[in-house]
């Protein structure tokens, strides 16, 4: 195996960091040439936080005296995606977690069905109008991203399509990586930005009428 540019850029699934890799444990290239796997496990060392990070790489070729690999790798463990779950109502929450831990694990499709789980709880606790309103949050979202409506049918029909016969299409990684961005935004539009406004006027109102008070007891 070549030593160099053998470092690696990536969202360290730690720190979060976008970081470059060292190789930390490398596979014993005698022992590859003898047993000729189909797939090489390398462990990086973070050079932002020091973790170890596990890759997995598909073998190109072993020959008596050398071992290529294919440099596209898999992430055993990918960066945790995070969201303000505290804005959402408590079933949608332990949904969309579910639904956020199998895009972390590349479950794309166990993803897909739990992002409709997530978006049909998520339609119940918005009431009379709220399946309306998500949707035209959905709309306005493909507008900002420039998605086209090919690219975006698969996302409809995930979200806003549940039905008797429960078809869900299949998701490719870029797929499920636009659905994710749209269930962030939905919830984010539907329940986080609320929230996090009445929370703040709250706020202000507590300290209006707090000066209030201290004015009226020291006239
Ligand atoms: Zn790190």
């Amino acid at each position: 195996m070549s030593s160099e540019d053998d470092r690696i850029g990536l969202d360290c699934p730690y720190c979060g960091v976008h970081a470059n890799m060292t190789p930390q444990s490398v596979p014993n290239a005698a022992q590859l040439i003898r047993t000729k796997p189909k797939h090489v496990g390398l462990v990086y060392q973070c050079d932002a936080c020091r973790a170890p990070v596990f890759l997995r790489f598909a073998v190109k070729e072993i020959t008596s005296d050398h071992v290529e690999l294919y440099r596209n790798f898999v992430e055993l463990e990918r960066p945790k995606e995070r969201f303000p779950y505290s804005y959402l109502p408590k079933h949608t929450e332990m949904l969309f977690r579910e639904a956020l831990s199998c895009y972390s694990s590349n479950n794309f499709n166990a993803f897909a069905s739990m992002c409709r789980r997530s978006a049909a709880s998520a339609f119940v606790a918005l009431g009379e109008g709220g399946k309306l309103r998500a949707f035209e949050e959905v709309l306005v979202a493909q507008e900002i991203a420039g998605i086209d409506d090919d690219s975006f049918a698969p996302i409809k029909i995930i979200l806003f399509e549940a039905g008797e016969e429960e078809y869900l299409p299949l998701l490719n990684r870029f797929q499920a990586g636009i659905l994710l961005e749209v269930m962030k935004d939905m919830f984010y539009q539907c329940f986080v930005r609320r929230g996090k406004l009445s929370r703040a006027l709250k706020v202000r109102r507590f300290f209006v009428e707090e000066s209030n008070g201290n004015l009226a007891s020291s006239a």
